[in-house]
């Protein structure tokens, strides 16, 4: 199998590539599926949260008064979220 891809590769672009260095290119550093993680969170605080995030800690005050909401309210507008 290894040998027939190598020899695919090596047909296309004519010359050789071991199999080690095929398969390291397709590795993804570990840092990046925490960071797609952080980013995530962040954009759903920024851009949809409504008061869930902290209804385990506030009860029904955090959904009427809308903390989060509040203190982002001014980048969910620049970034272009629907608000009110
Ligand atoms: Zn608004």
């Amino acid at each position: 199998m290894a040998s027939t891809a190598q020899s695919v590769v090596g047909r296309l672009t004519g010359r050789v590539v071991s199999d080690s260095a095929t398969r390291e290119r397709a590795r993804l550093p570990l840092w990046v599926l925490p960071v797609a993680a952080i980013c995530l969170l962040a954009i759903y605080i920024v851009g949809y949260d409504q008061g869930t995030l902290l209804y385990a800690f506030l009860g029904e005050s955090s959904m009427k008064f809308n903390f989060i909401h509040e203190f982002v309210h001014d980048g969910r507008h620049l970034l272009g979220f629907a608000c009110h």
